[in-house]
């Protein structure tokens, strides 16, 4: 069985000790809990991402979470249209920081086939996105292969991600306080 590895810290006998940033990023990667907003064909793949085949409890996501507050991670799984884009948005100001946004599938990432009038373009245009998944469905494989992508981010991440310069750039961009 694989078992998360140890943080690099300084060990002896009896002890082992290493940074609180090392220890809380495994914590975080390792329960991770999704918001999924699912509105078309995409939402059903991640069905089968839930799934016991492939059991997206091995990551500690098994918990989801229809209430933003208690979110880390939105995944927005299919077509926008835009008169649900406030909605996307307001779920995702709600999250608590940290929080992360998966663009799951052709649609979420970029408006997929619906070059139209009436659907949004990439739920990028609203909200910053930190992993797209390509496909139209994407396997459920890829979805858990971008979760696992946000797990390393999560893992890696600097405790004080919202105070960083760069990550304050981005939501500014976005017009979010
Ligand atoms: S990307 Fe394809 S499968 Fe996913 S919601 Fe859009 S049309 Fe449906």
């Amino acid at each position: 069985m694989k078992t998360v590895k140890a943080p690099i810290g300084v060990e002896g006998p009896g002890f082992f000790a290493t940074s609180f940033d090392e220890v809380i990023g495994i914590a975080r990667a390792n329960s991770l809990w999704p918001l999924p907003f699912a509105t078309s064909c995409c939402g059903i793949e991640f069905m089968a991402t839930m799934g016991s085949h492939y059991d997206f409890g091995r990551f500690g996501a098994e918990r989801l979470s229809f209430s933003p507050r208690q979110a880390d991670v939105l995944m927005v799984m299919g077509t926008i249209a835009k008169k649900m884009a406030p909605v996307v948005r307001q779920v995702y100001e709600q999250m608590a920081e940290p929080r992360w946004v998966m663009a799951v599938g052709a649609c979420a990432s970029s408006g997929g086939i619906f070059d139209t009038y009436s659907v949004l373009q990439g739920i990028d245009e609203i909200v910053p996105v930190d992993i797209y998944v390509p496909g139209c469905p994407p396997r459920p494989e890829q979805i858990i292969d971008g979760f696992m992508q946000i797990q390393e981010m999560a893992k890696n991440e600097s405790l004080r991600r919202r105070e960083t310069e760069e990550y304050k750039k981005l939501l500014a961009k976005y017009e979010i306080v």
